[in-house]
Order: C-alpha cells, then structure tokens, then sequence
C-alpha cells in the first residue's frame, strides 16, 4: 500500500523517485493535541457572537487564517465580511479562550515519530498557521533538540492561509528542499489541500472527528490514524521511498 501510494505520487507529479531530505510538520492537530481546544474556544465565542456554527466547522476550517474563519462565519450569517473592528475583537476573544483551555498536550506518538525522522537523518521544520509568539520556546520545551527558529513557518511569514500552498512552498525553501525530497504531516483537510498544491508527498493524520475520506478527497498520499502507527511505519516509508524507481513501474 505505501508502495502504491509512492508510485501514484511520481506519475502524478511527473517525478522519476523521492530523495528524502527534509518533513514539514504541522502543529496543531500533529504535534500537539491542541485541536478540540481550538475548536471548542472558536464554537464558543462564535455562538457567542450569534454567529451560525457547529463544532465541527472548525475541523473542516483548521488551516485557515483567523481572518478568513470570521469572514466566513459572517458571509453564511449576515452574508458580508465581517469588519476590521469585529475580526480583532473576535479573534482576541478566541486566542483568550483558547489559551485559558489549552494545557499544551503533546500528541500521542509525535514524539517517536520525531525520533524516527531523526534517526533517518532528515531535517525537522514546523509550517503551521498559528501565530503564537513563544511557540519556538514551546517546541523546544516539548521536543528538544528537534526544531530551530530559522527553520519555521507560522503566521508571520505567510500571506495567505493554508489551502494556499504558499506556507509549505515557503517551507520547501527553507528547508533547501525540492518537492520530491520533502514530505508533509498533516490532520486537516486544508492542510492536506496545501501541500498536495505544492507538489509534496503527504501523510494525514486522523487525529480529529472528521471521516478519514475528507483527508482522502483532500488528496493525502497516505493515511495513519495516530501518530504512533506513522511511528511504527516510518523506516518503511522511508527504504519504500528511497528505493522506489518510476521507470520500473512503467505501465
Ligand atoms: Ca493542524
């Protein structure tokens, strides 16, 4: 099946093999089990707002910028964007809320898959949508040694949100990494659409409530339900993707 999954992945982007250099990690969701604080923080102060939601919605919104989340919430409500006055204070809400439930959970077999990518001597780099000022000092706290300042992507850097490629093209740069060497870990389905767009090879993690088909029609290459079984995998991802010739497969 991964076998498959790495053939599918070279004839679609016209690549003859991977050569593994470099995993982009997303955060929220991958690294840490910080998602149904989010979720639950968003619903909150949406309803709050007499914005029109559902828990769920902010699965299927993960990846997306603060901004981009109120606007919706106010097109399907009020049909118009919401103004600059009320995204601020909406999203100052939530980021409160948030922080007051979030107790900073690392996820459950992150930290073995980080071991594995270590000891298959690729370069570790966060790309994530969050704009929380300390995260370097947070990654470091709960994962040492694996993450540097210089080699991350969060909300600073970008200019569009994930499904936009651009936060994992940005990504790809500075890991000084091709498409072909990099591969993504992602929950959300946006997040699966961003680095599908940019041509990178992408294993989902269902960590979440979604239906595992939403990360599949996202375009995931492969799917884990939990990190630790991606942990177990990953020395067999790894001969499978570096050993794996296209013109061999040729049909
Ligand atoms: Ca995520």
């Amino acid at each position: 099946m991964i076998q498959e999954a790495i053939i599918r992945y070279l004839r679609k982007h016209r690549q003859e093999s991977l050569s593994p250099k470099a995993v982009l990690f997303d955060m929220d969701g991958v690294l840490y089990d910080s998602m149904r604080f989010h979720a639950q923080a968003w619903y909150e102060v949406a309803t709050l707002h007499q914005l029109t939601s559902r828990l769920e919605d902010f699965y299927m919104f993960e990846g997306r910028t603060g901004e981009s989340t109120i606007n919706e919430l106010y097109q399907r409500t009020l049909q118009r964007d919401a103004t600059v006055e009320e995204r601020q204070a909406i999203y100052k809400e939530k980021a409160d809320l948030f922080n007051t439930y979030n107790d900073g959970t690392p996820m459950t077999g992150a930290a073995e898959v980080l071991k594995e990518v270590e000891a298959s001597q690729l370069r570790r780099l966060v790309v994530t949508g969050s704009g929380q000022h300390s995260l370097i000092d947070k990654l470091n706290h709960t994962y040492p040694g694996h993450f540097n300042r210089e080699k991350m992507v969060t909300a600073f850097d970008v200019r569009y949100g994930k499904p936009h490629p651009e936060p994992y093209l940005m990504g790809l740069r500075k890991a000084d990494a091709k498409p072909n060497e990099a591969f993504v870990v992602e929950n959300a389905p946006l997040g699966v659409e961003a680095a599908v767009a940019a041509e990178i090879f992408t294993i989902a993690v269902n960590t979440g409530p979604l239906p595992d088909q939403i990360l599949l029609d996202a375009g995931a290459d492969l799917l884990y339900p939990d990190m630790k079984s991606l942990a177990n995998d990953w020395r067999r991802i790894m001969a499978l993707a570096k050993s794996t010739r296209l013109k061999e497969y040729a049909d």
